[in-house]
């Protein structure tokens, strides 16, 4: 065993508990070994309480009803912002901005501080294993300003090519993104240094911390991104909570994104003003309920501690690396060291479709998601269509491991018949 199931004074036994959905088994007797946290986690029953109490309790507009019920729902809407900050270390809450999910999060950057600040010309720096996501915003930027595009290449070992980047920083970019942490191969990007180079050579940096804020103590003032964007529903909460982080300074100097109701200071048919950040980026209703329910994750997971939650993932991808090699014909992407990987692991099983390896495991109780996982360059360059990828979070367990081994096993039997 390589975990234990009391670690550091975690019950992790007691951590899969808190899931309901996890508390099923199918017809079968078996438990689910739900493996695709990547594309989106299962929440506790803490956050789904959170978001249904907000409904029967609370429910009522924000900000600007003068009664109780809308002073109460403002009042855990902006303590669900604080708690947000505090969990990535902001120096202010004003720094987080609510938006839907980090796509959203992506898309005002480039259609706000991107559309004001770069022009014809301008080099955007990405990389090859970003996720559409974070690919797509700055093509279409691109497109409309005539600047240009160029892309870090990825090692054969699935990592970040930093004498490429190197090369292109040279360049003076205006702008470099890139993932914290690859939803592909798993790889853990050395953001800090990628930041600190980026910044010397006077780019301005968005990083993609879809698969990072979740999964490890991330603090953005020892990072010193400029933004940072991550999903809600990647880290127990609900979907359609999701966070901007942008420094203030940063952040004030930038125009709207959408226009709307909340995000005025004064109108007339003549023109308008805005407010100030973070409200002007939040036109119109937002998902409130959605909101307070990732505050409840964000309050779970610091019950945990995002150390343990680390540990945990870096251990179980450890022993799982260490049982798939026991798979013939298996190929796993990315860094072969658990210590540079998150939990995050794709894999081609043969010439087995990929699709047809994750039906295969369906019917073994084993989710796992299986195709270009949104990263279509990235694929190119591992010269596969597709691959399968089983994610881990803190509800995983060796079983499930065992049981994704078990069923790949059986894949292979099926396809050699
Ligand atoms: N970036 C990365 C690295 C991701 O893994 C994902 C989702 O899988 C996204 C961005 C997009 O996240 P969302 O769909 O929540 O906007």
């Amino acid at each position: 065993m390589v975990t234990t199931s009391i670690e550091k004074g975690v019950d992790w036994v007691r951590v899969r508990g808190d899931f309901p959905i996890l508390g099923a088994v199918d017809a079968q007797g078996r438990r689910l070994a739900f493996l695709d946290s990547a594309a989106s986690s299962q929440k506790p029953a803490r956050v789904i309480e959170a978001v249904e109490r907000y409904y029967r309790e609370t429910n009522a507009n924000i900000h600007r009803g003068v009664y109780d019920l809308s002073e109460r729902a403002t009042a855990q809407y902006e303590a669900a912002r604080h708690m947000a900050a505090d969990f990535v270390n902001a120096r202010s809450a004003r720094e987080i901005v609510f938006v839907r999910n980090t796509t959203e999060g992506i898309n005002l950057v480039a259609q706000t501080w991107g559309r004001r600040n770069v022009g014809a010309g301008d080099l955007i720096v990405v990389t090859t294993m970003d996720h559409h996501s974070n690919l797509v915003p700055w093509q279409m930027l691109a497109e409309e300003k005539g600047a240009r595009l160029a892309a870090v290449r990825v090692t054969d070992d699935g990592k970040l090519d930093l004498d490429h980047l190197k090369e292109l920083l040279a360049q003076g970019p205006r702008l470099v993104v890139f993932p914290h942490v690859s939803n592909s191969l798993g790889t853990i990007n050395p953001a800090k240094e990628i930041v600190r180079l980026a910044h010397e050579a006077g780019a301005v940096t968005v990083v993609d911390g879809a698969q990072s804020v979740p999964h490890m103590p991330v603090d953005v003032q020892a990072l010193d991104a400029d933004f940072v964007a991550f999903s809600g529903h990647k880290m127990l909460g609900p979907m359609g909570s999701g966070v901007l982080y942008g420094k203030l300074e940063l952040l004030e100097g930038m125009p709207p994104f959408m226009g709307g109701g909340g995000m005025i200071r004064k109108v007339s048919i003549e023109g308008s003003t805005w407010a100030d950040v973070p409200a002007r980026f939040e036109a119109g209703t937002p998902a409130v309920g959605d909101a307070i329910g990732l505050g409840a994750a964000v309050e779970y997971l610091q019950g945990i501690g995002m150390t343990n939650v680390r540990e945990h993932e870096r251990a179980l991808t450890g022993y799982a690396l260490e049982r798939l090699r026991e798979v013939p014909e298996l190929t796993v992407y990315g860094p072969e060291d658990a210590e540079e990987r998150a939990g995050v692991i794709s894999f081609t099983l043969g010439d087995i479709h990929a699709h047809d390896v994750a039906a295969i495991l369906n019917e073994e109780n084993v989710a796992v998601r299986a195709g270009h996982h949104c990263c279509q360059p990235l694929m190119e360059r591992l010269g596969v269509v597709a691959t399968t990828r089983a994610s881990l979070y803190v509800y995983n367990d060796e079983e499930d491991v065992d049981r994704l081994v078990v069923g790949l096993r059986r894949a292979q039997a099926i396809f050699a018949a």
